[in-house]
């Protein structure tokens, strides 16, 4: 299939007029400051599935604890899940622990520069990849999420569609609308706009840098109803609170209490049981077991035997 492009004026009006508009008013976010790739890998894993605003503060405190690679890899596990705290998705720690010791034990202490070598590290899927090998190597690569396919969509809404289909025609396209020479500010500049001014259900196109070129803006004016709206980026600026009481809820309770006990310290299955529903009884041991043995198996648990009974732990 042909890939479909703008007219090269065009994409350099909007090239150049994105990229002045983020000279102005690019967000100050710590991750911007550094070009260290264990620092922007950081960043990068923390924003995956947590707002912006709860990153920026835990983003220095967890540098500060472990600010290299080395650092990370020589850290037990067990501290580095309870530094990860308040920011959820927990299995991220985990990875992110693995990828330190790979990188210190099979890499030479150095993450590798290309997407493609990134995404072999269990954990980095094809977006944090591509953000990693941009922000920290300055690899010229689209950085693709949700709000990126929905500014290029709006803006390119002739050529590509207002709501193109995530996949490898966008990531063509996207990697094709690339500037030459600034693809790290391209790809900042098109998430920013995305997060602040072309959000997916109420774009503030009258102070939108774009809004003289983009096509998309006269379609929605007139049909706003029936046109889709790309979702906000589900990665990178939702919370994603869990549902009360459904299995994301407990095994999040479940760690926290785990993260609360001193050091080596344990619970028996009554104890986190108990402390996890005021109802807890013998018929919902089947229950807890099935979520213990979940958590240990995604390596935010372990279970140790003891006298009295199988015993619950950070691993
Ligand atoms: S003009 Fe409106 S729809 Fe177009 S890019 Fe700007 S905010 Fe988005």
């Amino acid at each position: 299939m042909e890939l479909p492009l703008p007219d090269a004026e065009r994409l350099i009006t909007v090239q150049h007029t994105l990229l002045q508009w983020y000279a102005r008013c690019a967000r100050d976010l710590p991750w911007r400051r550094t070009r260290d790739p264990y620092a922007i890998l950081l960043s990068e894993i923390m924003l995956q599935q947590t707002q912006v605003d709860r990153v920026h503060p835990k983003f220095q405190e967890f540098l500060d604890a472990f600010p290299t690679f080395s650092a990370l890899a020589a850290a037990p596990l067990a501290e580095v899940i309870r530094r990860w705290a308040p920011l959820g998705y927990n299995r991220r720690a985990v990875r992110l622990h693995q990828i330190a010791r790979i990188v210190m034990q099979e890499l030479g202490g150095r993450l590798p520069e290309q997407a493609r070598a990134l995404r072999e590290l269990e954990g980095l899927g094809s977006y944090t990849a591509n953000a990693v090998a941009c922000f920290a190597f300055g690899q010229r690569g689209a950085v693709v999420d949700s709000n990126v396919r929905r500014v290029l969509g709006r803006v390119f809404a002739d050529v590509i569609g207002l709501d193109p289909p995530p996949g490898r025609v966008l990531d063509r396209f996207a990697q094709a609308v690339l500037p030459i020479d600034n693809a790290y500010d391209w790809n900042q500049a098109i998430m920013d706009l995305g997060a602040t001014v072309c959000i997916a259900r109420a774009p503030a196109c009258s102070r939108c840098p774009l809004a003289f070129v983009c096509v998309g803006r006269p379609l929605m004016a007139r049909a706003p109803k029936r046109l889709p709206r790309v979702a906000e980026g589900v990665s990178t600026y939702t919370t994603g609170a869990p549902f009360e009481h459904s299995r994301r809820y407990y095994r999040g309770r479940i760690v926290n209490r785990l993260r609360a006990l001193a050091s080596g310290a344990s619970l028996s299955f009554e104890e986190l049981g108990q402390g996890l529903r005021d109802d807890f009884g013998p018929e919902d041991h089947a229950w807890l077991a099935n979520l213990v043995d979940a958590l240990q198996h995604d390596g935010l648990a372990a279970v140790e035997a003891a006298a009295d009974g199988p015993r619950v732990r950070l691993p």
